[in-house]
């Protein structure tokens, strides 16, 4: 396989004089579940739908599975690529009997449809609701049903968009879990599209961030993070005076509850801890305050807007 799944070039997209998506160099490898975030109208699912070859560009190339897509290619290409959509189930239909209508558009073989059936509902942790009419199903068993679906054609490459939408924490957790099995058994590359991060750092490994149509940030989560703050904040609670504290570690700033100390590395952290010890300060605890993929996305977006603002640019 190449070292890209997907990999585009200046990609733009313009519906008359607006451009809605710009520039695009966006690379997805393989066996990496990537997140497309950006707030709304940022251009993600028009970018799903180029990479997918259901609309063409403006200017710009689309590569997937390393061959450049083209309107002759694009069908046989599509064969490899799920794509959950919001294409409603059917409610009088069993989990099972959808399944198998969805298999049969996909050309599944009758053989092979109740077997392909089966095990996706086994992958999506549905297999005890097959017999169930969908009408009867929760939204977050319908959502789960749905990427199942996607899953029907053992594809390479999977595209989610705003798969855990209008779930409740517990639905999105679940989903969620099931995704990252789905991952770690197979050799899947997933691209999800959302604005919704909850959960995002347990299933994705790299992110693109999209703000009116330009990538501001591309790349793997944690290289990301590292890059844009090089210290963690280390907040280490003590017994007694947090003053005390703050005079034996060089640069802490004070909590309420003790001290705060930026930290390049764990060693920075225990010598901190040990400066403490050695003067007979207790510590009750030592947290790291690691940022979030959640922070990044809003330092990211912020510092795109500010720059548009001081350009004089608007942005979506
Ligand atoms: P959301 O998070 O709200 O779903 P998004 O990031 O997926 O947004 P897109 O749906 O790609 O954003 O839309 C990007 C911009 O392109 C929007 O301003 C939208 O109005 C515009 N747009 C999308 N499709 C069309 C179309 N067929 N004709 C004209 N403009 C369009």
């Amino acid at each position: 396989m190449s070292e890209t799944v997907i990999a585009t070039r200046k990609l733009e997209k313009k519906y008359g004089e607006r451009t809605v998506v710009r520039g695009l160099d966006l690379h997805v490898r393989p066996g990496r579940a990537y997140g497309l975030l950006g707030p709304n109208g940022a251009g993600k699912t028009t970018t799903l739908r180029l990479i997918t070859g259901l609309i063409a560009p403006t200017a710009g190339t689309v590569s997937v599975f390393g061959e450049q897509l083209t309107p002759t290619n694009a069908d046989r290409l599509r064969e490899r690529i799920g794509v959950q959509t919001d294409t409603e189930l059917y409610a009088t239909l069993t989990a099972r009997e959808n399944l198998e209508v969805w298999g049969g558009f996909y050309g599944l073989r009758r053989s092979e449809l109740r077997r392909r059936a089966d095990e996706v509902l086994e992958m999506m942790s549905l297999s005890d609701r097959a017999s169930s009419a969908v009408g009867s199903f929760s939204k977050g068993m319908r959502q789960k049903l749905a990427v199942g679906r996607a899953l029907l054609p053992r594809p390479h490459l999977l595209f989610l968009d705003e798969p855990t939408a209008g779930l409740d924490p517990e639905a999105t957790e679940d989903l969620i879990a099931d995704l990252t099995t789905l991952m770690r058994d197979t050799e899947l590359t997933v691209v999800i599209c959302t604005h919704q991060l909850a959960g995002l750092d347990a299933l994705c490994s790299d992110v693109g961030v999209l703000v009116g149509g330009a990538l501001v940030a591309q790349g793997d989560i944690d290289e990301l993070i590292a890059r844009r703050w090089p210290t963690t904040t280390v907040r280490i609670d003590v017994a007694g005076d947090p003053a005390v504290a703050a005079t034996l570690v060089p640069g802490a700033a004070l909590t309420p509850t003790g001290i705060a100390v930026q930290a390049a590395s764990d060693s920075d952290t225990e010598r901190a801890i040990a400066a403490l010890a050695a003067a007979g300060v207790r510590i009750h605890a030592a947290v790291p305050q690691r940022p979030t993929v959640q922070d990044l996305y809003f330092a990211t977006v912020d510092d795109a807007r500010r720059s548009s603002i001081d350009s004089g640019k608007a942005v979506a």
